[in-house]
């Protein structure tokens, strides 16, 4: 997404090998009209889809996770992250490793949002090694709901989270794909074809 892609151009910081800081639009200030459009965007690559409800994880996922629900008219519902595992009946829960804090959470969902009856999108702003999304993938099995593709902000293409995902063959469209940092630059996979 071209919109979007200039966004990190202008405003991404490339921190060490392998992180990108984008909190000047959406980890920590967002920008509502970029997410309005990442929204619409969502809805045109999942349109075929007979969506009943968005599935993301707090707190980072949450601005374009509404965004999309906006654009297809469904629920959002964002998995809670905590720190014990304390296991509760009314619950699905999952653990997932951090890969920029470098702890593990545990995430869990109510059982009163999640139901077999449920086709769902799942949404998060980065796909790095994929642990954040098989969380959820985890969830939406528990639930025995079924899952109908995974839309992402900005995907990492050199981590394994898009391969992991390509083998379990679930559509995967990501808004802007990034192929490498180099310098201190990102290098988007279509500059490099
Ligand atoms: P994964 O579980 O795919 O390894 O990582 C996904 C989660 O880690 C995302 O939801 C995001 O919060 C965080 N993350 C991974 N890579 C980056 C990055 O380069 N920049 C930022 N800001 N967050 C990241």
């Amino acid at each position: 997404m071209r919109l979007l892609e200039e966004r990190i151009k202008k405003d991404g910081q490339v921190l060490g090998q392998d992180v990108l800081k984008v909190d000047n639009f959406l980890n920590h200030q967002v920008d509502p009209d970029l997410m309005a459009a990442m929204g619409e965007e969502f809805q045109r690559l999942f349109q075929d889809k007979q969506i009943t409800k968005i599935l993301t994880v707090e707190s980072s996922g949450i601005a374009p996770a509404v965004f999309a629900g906006l654009a297809f008219h469904v629920p959002v519902v964002f998995a809670r992250k905590h720190k014990s595992l304390t296991l509760q009946d009314n619950m699905y829960s999952a653990t997932v490793y951090s890969y920029t804090k470098k702890v593990n959470n545990h995430i869990s969902i109510s059982k009163k949002f999640l139901s077999a009856d449920d086709r769902v999108l799942v949404i998060d702003d980065f796909l790095a090694n994929g642990q954040a999304v098989e969380g959820l993938l985890s969830i939406i099995d528990a639930a025995g709901a079924q899952l109908e593709g995974v839309g992402i902000v900005i995907e990492k293409t050199f981590q394994k989270g898009r391969a992991l995902l390509d083998q379990r063959g679930i559509q995967v469209e990501s808004l802007a794909r990034i192929a490498a940092f180099e310098n201190g630059q990102v290098i988007f996979l279509d500059e490099n074809k």
